[in-house]
Formats: structure tokens, sequence, C-alpha cells
């Protein structure tokens, strides 16, 4: 299982799904990407194998120079096309790896004010919670911060808003996850490996972090929601 995100300065589906390949090693039952373009989000994603994401890919290709993607490896519904990620919500698309441990009560609290489920995972409330705190009119950040201190469990997340088309969230509480520094472009990844094509310039994440990239930037905030800093490294051996 696996994560990857990149705001790019070309036609990134490709590129999402090279990373997704050297993630492969991990394991995983399903995969997607998605990307937003003409100002939609917009996804593909199969069972199985990344070959088969690839020939979605081929026969009705994915526009978008901004996107995340998926390895799933199912805990949650089954691997099925409907459980795979990225999972969206009223702009919001949202790819997970771990386990949110009370997506149970959260799901019974977000239906009972009406929201509709489509999908049988636990990662479908982060998106139908960062979906709802947008709704309420709290901007990307402070959404991100108050779903965050509302999850329990192991978490990597990407997070992508339709009304944000330049910018990718990232946060980890558990799994780890890597920004990637490019020129004119900026990565999320689970690890170095996944990001060796594009950059060897990496700054981890620290156990509780949440980021914001965009092509040129990158904030990093601790749990509490302070902006901190984290040093950049060269990732050794990871090509
Ligand atoms: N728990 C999530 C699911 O079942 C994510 C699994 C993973 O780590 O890939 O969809």
């Amino acid at each position: 299982c696996g994560i990857v995100g990149i705001v790019g300065r070309g036609e990134v589906a490709p590129l999402l799904v090279d990373a997704l390949k050297r993630l492969e090693y991990r394991g995983y039952d399903s995969a997607g990407v998605a990307t937003v373009h003409d100002g939609r989000l917009d996804r593909r994603r199969a069972e199985g194998k990344l070959a088969n994401l690839d020939h979605k890919l081929g026969q009705e290709p994915l526009a978008g120079q901004v996107g995340i993607g998926h390895t799933r490896w199912a805990t949650h519904g089954a691997p099925t096309e409907s459980n795979a990620h990225p999972h969206f919500c009223h702009g919001v698309a949202v790819v997970h790896n771990g386990i949110i441990e009370n997506f149970a009560p959260l799901r019974a609290e977000l239906t009972g004010k009406g929201a509709t489920f489509y999908s049988q995972t636990d990662t479908e409330v982060v998106a139908q919670l960062l979906a709802a705190y947008r709704s309420e009119g709290l901007a990307p950040r402070a959404a991100m911060q108050k779903v965050l201190s509302r999850l329990e469990g192991a978490y990597a997340l990407a997070v992508l808003f339709e009304d944000q088309p330049d910018m990718i969230l990232g946060a980890r509480s558990g799994p780890p996850l890597a920004v990637g520094h490019g020129e004119g472009e900026m990565f999320l990844g689970s690890d170095a490996i996944a990001l060796a094509p594009f950059t060897d310039e990496i700054t981890y994440l620290d156990d509780g972090d949440w980021a914001v990239i965009t092509r040129g930037t990158l904030e990093i905030y601790d749990q509490s929601g302070t902006l901190v800093e984290r040093k950049k490294q060269k990732s050794q051996g990871a090509a």
C-alpha cells in the first residue's frame, strides 16, 4: 500500500502510476489516481494490478497537472473498484494508508446529519468530514487541522480540494510520509523510493505532522497546528 501526490508542471497521471509502481513491493489489491482539471476532480480506479489501472488510463486518459494516487491493501471493505481510493466527497479527494479506528462513530455522526456514503471503507469518513467542515466555511488548513484532531488510528493521507487546484495536503500519524522538492514542482510519497524518479531532495514529516505543498512552497504543521521546520535531506541510494 502506498501514497503519492504531485503538484506538477505537466500531465501527472503517468507519473503518479510510475511512482505507485515503485511502491508495489508493499503489496496491494487495487489502485487509483485522481486529478483536478478544468475546475473539477476526476479519477480512475481499478481492482487488481496497476496494469489494470494503466489499461483504463490508456482507454480513458486522465488530464491534469495536480493529482494524488494510491495502492490499497483493503482493511475495511472488499477490494472492489468502489472501495478503491481516491474517495470523493463534495469537491474533496482523499487517499489513505492505515486504519481509522473510530470510523464507525464518525460515520454514524455524519450519516445522522444526512451524509450519504459511497463505500464500505474506514477512509471515506475523512473525505466526508473534510467536506462537512469546508461547507461550514472552514478554509482548507483549518478543516484539515480539525479533521485530524478527530481521527484515531494510523494514517498517511493525501488530500486534494477541487477549489484549490494548485495544492495538496498530506498528513501522517504512524505510517511515514515524505515530501520531495522538485524544480517548480513538489511531491508527496510514502517513501523516497517512490519519489526517486523526480527528486532526491526529501523532507520527512515527523509523526503527527501535516503539510501543505504547492509547486514552490512547503508548509509543515505539527499536531497542535504550529508551523514547524523539518530538515531537507538528500535521499541515498533510492534510485
Ligand atoms: N483502511 C483503508 C482501506 O481499507 C486503507 C487501506 C490501506 O492502507 O491501503 O481502504
